[in-house]
C-alpha cells in the first residue's frame, strides 16, 4: 500500500482563517490516523496579494497549533519554471493552446453565449483550433487547457459527499496560463500534487468546482487523482459562511486572547466531525478516531460560547506549568510583568483560584496582573446591594482581628470573618462583597479569602482601610 500523503496549501495573501486552520487539522489528523505524512505548501504564486508578513503570521498559527509540516515546506513560487515546462509539454501534445483574444472581449462573448443557450453548449474559443504561428507567440496570450472532445462529462467520488457528476457543458477550455506568464491555480495545484505525491485531497467546499478541472488535468498528465474530500464550510449564526461580522475569522486572535492552542483545535475537529457524543479528546483520543465517514455534509454554525466552554475545561484541565508556559502565546509580555509583581509560589495559588472560573488565559492573566496594584477605584454602587451602617464596622472589626494574627490562612480568616457577622447580625456575603472590592476593585473574583491569604497581610490591611476611609466619607 502506498503511504498515505495529505497537505495543508494556504496562500499567504491574509492571516489564517478558522475554516482554513480546520483545514489543516482534518488533513493533519487523516495523516495521522493512516500513518501517513501532512505536508505544507505555501501557495504564493499571487505576487501581488502574497506578502512576507502574512506568511509569518499563517506559520506561527500553525506553529501555536502543532501542524508545521512533516516535511520541509514547498513554496510553489519556486516551482514556477517546473510549472511552464509542464505547459510546454501539454502545448506540444496538443492539450493545451495559445490564446490571444482579449479577455475582455472574451468574457462578453461567452456571457453572450451562455444568456442564449442557456449553458446548453459549450463556448468554444476561436484560438482552440488556430494555427498558430511561434511568430504569433510574441503577442500577449494566455494559455488555456483544450478539454478533449471525448470528454462528456467529469466524475469523482468524494470521500465525504459521494458522487460528484459535472457535465461537460460547465466546463470550457480554461486559462492554464495567465497573459502574465503566470499559471493558475488549477494546474499548479495538480502539478504540485503530483510532484508531493499527494494521496487525498482534503480541502473546504468552496473548492469543489475546481476539482472537474484539476481531473481533467491529472488526465493529461496521465497520472491517476488522488481522492478528494470536500469538507463543508463554518457557518455563522445565520447558517451563512461565517465572516468577520460573526466573530473573529483571524486564528491569531484566538491565540492573543488567550485560548490554548489544544482547545481550540479540539473545538475546531468537533466543528464538523463527531464520535458520538464525546466533546472532549486527547489528540490520542482524536487520531484514532478519526475518519472522513464521520465528517458531516452539512456546515457546522461556530458558536463562540462552546469554544469559551472547552477553553474553561481545558484551562482547568492544565498544570500551573502548563498554563505558565501558555502564557508566552499571548501578544504582550504578560510572564515579565507577572513575574515583577508575583513571586511563583505566589503565582501557582493565583493561577489555582483563577482557573476555576476562567474562560479565556488572557482575563486571567491581566486580573492577575491587576490584583498586584491597589484598585484605581472603589466604586461603591457596585456594592450598594450589600452596604448598610454596619459596613464601616464589620471591615473595622475584620482588620483590627487579622492585624493581631501572626499568620493568615483561609480557616482562621473565615473565622474571624463568621464570628464579626455574628456578632453583627449579618450573613457573611455582608462582610465578604465589601472585602472583595477593597482588594480586587471587582464584586467578581476567586474566593476571597483565599485573595487575602495570597497577598501580604500588610498590604491587604491597607486596601481595607482605604474602603473604610471611603466609607467614612459618606
Ligand atoms: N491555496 C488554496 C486555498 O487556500 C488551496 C486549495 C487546495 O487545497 O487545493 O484555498
Amino acid at each position: 500500500m502506498n503511504e498515505t500523503r495529505v497537505r495543508f496549501a494556504p496562500s499567504p495573501t491574509g492571516n489564517l482563517h478558522m475554516g482554513n486552520v480546520r483545514v489543516a487539522i482534518f488533513n493533519w489528523l487523516f495523516a495521522r490516523h493512516n500513518k501517513g505524512k501532512y505536508l505544507v505548501r505555501i501557495e504564493d504564486t499571487d505576487l501581488q496579494r502574497s506578502t512576507k508578513e502574512f506568511l509569518e503570521s499563517q506559520l506561527n498559527s500553525l506553529k501555536w497549533l502543532d501542524l508545521l509540516s512533516d516535511e520541509p515546506i514547498i513554496y510553489q513560487s519556486s516551482r514556477l519554471a517546473e510549472h511552464k515546462k509542464i505547459i510546454q509539454k501539454l502545448i506540444g501534445e496538443k492539450l493545451a493552446y495559445p490564446c490571444f483574444c482579449d479577455p475582455i472581449d472574451f468574457e462578453t462573448k461567452r456571457a453572450e453565449l451562455l444568456q442564449l443557450n442557456s449553458k446548453k453548449e459549450v463556448f468554444i474559443c476561436q484560438c482552440r483550433d488556430k494555427d498558430y504561428k511561434t511568430l504569433d507567440l510574441q503577442k500577449p496570450h494566455a494559455i488555456r487547457f483544450k478539454i478533449p472532445d471525448s470528454v462528456k462529462e467529469v466524475k469523482f467520488d468524494d470521500a465525504i459527499r459521494g458522487e460528484i457528476k459535472i457535465e461537460r457543458n460547465q466546463l470550457d477550455d480554461f486559462v492554464i496560463m495567465r497573459r502574465d506568464g503566470i499559471p493558475t491555480y488549477n494546474f499548479v495545484v495538480v502539478v504540485d500534487d503530483i510532484f508531493m505525491r499527494i494521496t487525498n485531497v482534503i480541502r473546504g467546499e468552496d473548492h469543489i468546482s475546481n476539482t472537474p478541472k484539476q481531473i481533467l488535468i491529472y488526465n493529461a498528465l496521465n497520472v491517476q487523482s488522488p481522492v478528494f474530500a470536500h469538507l463543508p464550510l463554518i457557518l455563522g449564526p445565520n447558517g451563512t459562511r461565517l465572516s468577520k461580522r460573526d466573530a473573529a475569522v483571524n486564528v491569531d486572535e484566538y491565540r492573543k486572547q488567550g485560548f490554548l492552542a489544544d482547545a481550540f483545535f479540539n473545538y475546531l475537529v468537533r466543528l464538523g466531525w463527531s464520535h458520538g457524543d464525546q466533546e472532549i479528546f486527547t489528540k490520542k483520543e482524536m487520531i484514532k478516531y478519526f475518519n472522513l465517514d464521520d465528517v458531516g455534509k452539512k456546515g457546522s454554525i461556530f458558536d463562540i460560547k462552546k469554544l469559551e466552554w472547552l477553553n474553561g475545561v481545558y484551562i482547568r484541565q492544565s498544570s500551573f506549568e502548563e498554563l505558565f508556559a501558555a502564557v508566552n502565546d499571548l501578544n504582550e509580555d504578560y510572564k515579565q510583568k507577572l513575574t515583577e509583581d508575583w513571586n511563583i509560589a505566589q503565582l501557582q495559588k493565583l493561577f489555582e483560584q483563577y482557573k476555576q472560573r476562567a474562560t479565556k488565559l488572557l482575563d486571567m492573566v491581566q486580573d492577575i496582573i491587576s490584583l498586584a496594584q491597589k484598585p484605581k477605584v472603589l466604586d461603591l454602587d457596585l456594592i450598594s446591594k450589600w452596604l448598610s451602617e454596619k459596613t464601616f464596622k464589620l471591615l473595622q472589626d475584620f482588620v483590627i482581628n487579622i492585624e493581631k494574627l501572626e499568620k493568615i490562612n483561609h480557616e482562621k480568616l473565615i473565622e474571624v470573618a463568621k464570628s464579626i457577622c455574628k456578632k453583627y447580625d449579618q450573613k457573611l456575603v455582608a462582610i465578604a462583597q465589601p472585602l472583595r472590592l477593597a482588594i480586587t476593585g471587582k464584586i467578581v473574583s476567586p474566593g476571597i479569602f483565599e485573595l487575602i491569604c495570597i497577598l501580604n497581610k500588610k498590604d491587604a490591611i491597607e486596601r481595607i482601610r482605604l474602603l473604610i476611609e471611603k466609607l467614612k466619607s459618606i
